[in-house]
């Protein structure tokens, strides 16, 4: 198979026109090229006039080598690489007991599912529910307020994740990802995840995708519990020995995934009181800002604006300010909702997702700044959960204590005075808004680079800071706040133990939370062989 790239089609162009362009640039007579599938598919929208689709595509054709060999010197044309996964060669240690995996967010599940699929049969714990009863808890939570602290949109089946807009993209450079596309292609996503640039799923499918996960699991020998908290890891002379769940059941395992997300404050301060080695990390901090998706699609798509294969836009941003902070747009949500995204009692914390469709009226985005150890309040371990949480609060009490959110017209924001009621731009947070002084829950230096940034954001993206853009506040939960230690063999500080994903600090995401249970899973299997029981 050869990979050809840089072929281009125009808005107006039907997609089987690749073929007579794939022809065309291999100058090949149409005979000769037998099939060929579409690897990645791009948008170039630099052009105010034009806008193109670039296509990369694998080909198989007749007499492949002697093709390449004509194209030797075209960067464009060449073998395609194999992406199949290869699973590692399994140790010669043998297991005692079955792995059990904390967590069922994306970490979670894609250790589940290698471990399973090599005949390990991991025992999945999960403190929230099922997908089906965690999405009525959650709908319960943005109709009445009333939160579930152990099932909510940061904790139950799926994880953080599934109320998400399923955005599938990774800065990571990793083979697994295209395992982990694979893989949620057979779960039910759409295939064009697999080539699309900006590949995304959308809660309402990702909430089957996950179930489906979970039923490939169990089909394979796996177990997955839900309404099971691990409350206790237990330890014997450095190494683990087992957990216990909801206060009360011992499981005997010497080997525990630990894929818990960055919410799970209380599992992290037993993990630190149990000796795991924790370390402060930086993550970032602010708001939610929305736009009408209309504005957005204007910006950067001009006359092309609401074409039907173009689709809602996105946009990333990035400002260096002059008080050495940076401000960056995050996890931007086109078409889509600012969602009420708490996990404790007391505390607001805002986040963004979208159907797979993307067809509601307002962009979002978070607008974060990024925060340092240095900015918490001591140098302990879990002193950024305590900043997180002061910041929450403050969002709570700012909002009216009743989980509505605090917001803020952009144009009152950067004029520093208080909004009096909205313009043009409805805000979506699920429950009501407040209006109030964002200055209120987030720190000075934080409100500074933003404001800053909100400026320079407008020079490259026309209306970013319109007056009647609305920020909702706070987003802390970008990232995690410390990072649990691991070595070489990815073990914690605590023999067996294997931390995973978000949580412990080694992935931001979806794909590489999953890519990294999976390098989890394989350094398990690297070590050793699945339990067996005796007939
Ligand atoms: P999580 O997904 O957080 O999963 C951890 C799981 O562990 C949870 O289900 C939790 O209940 C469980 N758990 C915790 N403690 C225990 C315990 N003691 N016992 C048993 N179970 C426990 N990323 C993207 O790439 N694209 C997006 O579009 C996107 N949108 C997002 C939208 C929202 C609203 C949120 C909240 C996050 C979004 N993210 C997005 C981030 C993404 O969800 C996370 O990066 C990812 O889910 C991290 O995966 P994880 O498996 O490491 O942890």
């Amino acid at each position: 198979m050869i990979r050809v790239s840089g072929i281009k089609l125009s808005l107006d162009q039907d997609e089987k026109e690749i073929k007579k362009e794939l022809i065309k640039k291999l100058r090949l007579p149409a005979r000769d090229l037998i099939e060929y599938k579409i690897f990645k598919r791009s948008v170039d929208a630099r052009k105010q006039d034009h806008i193109y689709f670039i296509y990369a595509v694998d080909a198989v054709v007749v007499q492949e080598e002697k093709l390449l060999r004509k194209f030797a010197r075209d960067k464009d044309v060449m073998p395609s690489p194999n992406l199949a996964y290869q699973y590692v060669k399994t140790g010669s240690h043998c297991l005692k007991h079955r792995p059990v995996i904390v967590g069922t967010g994306p970490a979670g599940l894609f250790a589940g599912l290698l471990l399973a699929s090599m005949g390990y049969r991991p025992l999945l714990l999960e403190r929230g529910a099922d997908i089906d009863r965690r999405t009525q808890a959650v709908q319960r939570f943005w109709q009445t307020g009333q939160l579930d602290p152990e099932c909510n949109v940061q904790f139950g089946e799926g994880g953080a994740g599934t109320f998400s807009d399923g955005k599938l993209t990774t800065l990571i450079r990793d083979l697994r990802c295209r395992k982990v596309l694979e893989e949620l292609v057979a779960a039910g996503a759409p295939s064009e995840i697999l080539y699309s640039h900006k590949p995304h799923v959308g809660t309402d499918i990702l909430r089957e995708v996950v179930k489906k996960i979970r039923q490939r699991i169990i089909s394979l020998g796996g177990e997955v519990r839900f309404q099971a908290k691990v409350t206790k890891l237990l330890v014997e002379q450095g190494k683990v020995s087992g957990v216990v769940v909801n206060n009360s059941e011992t499981i005997s395992s010497e080997v525990v995934i630990l894929a818990i997300g960055h919410s799970a404050r209380d599992t992290f301060k037993m993990l630190y009181d149990t000796g795991a080695k924790m370390t402060p990390k930086a993550f970032s901090i602010g708001v939610r800002i929305e736009h009408p998706q209309q504005l957005i699609d204007e910006a950067q798509y001009k006359q092309f604006a609401g074409h039907d294969k173009l689709g809602p836009a996105e946009y990333k941003l990035a400002h260096h300010a002059s008080s050495g902070r940076s401000a960056y747009t995050f996890c931007m949500c086109p078409g889509g909702v600012v969602v009420a995204a708490a996990s404790e009692e007391g505390g607001v914390v805002t986040n963004g997702m979208s159907e797979h469709a993307r067809s509601d009226r307002n962009a979002n985005s978070a607008l974060l700044v990024g925060v340092t150890p240095e900015d918490f309040a001591s140098d302990h371990p879990l002193a950024g959960i305590e900043f997180q949480r002061q910041w929450e609060q403050k969002a709570f009490s700012l909002g009216g204590s009743n989980y509505h959110a605090p917001a803020q017209l952009v144009g009152d924001f950067l004029l520093d005075r208080p909004s009096q009621s909205l313009g043009q731009v409805v805000p979506s947070y699920r429950q009501a808004v407040t209006l109030a002084e964002l200055k209120h829950c987030l720190p000075p230096y934080v409100v500074e680079t933003l404001r800053e940034a909100m400026v320079e954001f407008d020079k490259k993206l026309k209306g970013f800071a319109h007056p009647d853009a609305v920020l909702t506040g706070v987003e802390t939960r970008s990232s995690s706040p410390l990072r649990i230690e691991r070595n070489e063999q990815r073990e914690s500080t605590i023999t067996g133990l294997y931390p995973a994903g978000e949580g412990a600090g080694y992935a931001g995401g979806i794909i590489s939370a999953a890519v990294d249970g999976i390098r989890m899973a394989e350094a398990v299997a690297e070590k050793y062989q699945p339990f067996r029981e005796e007939a």
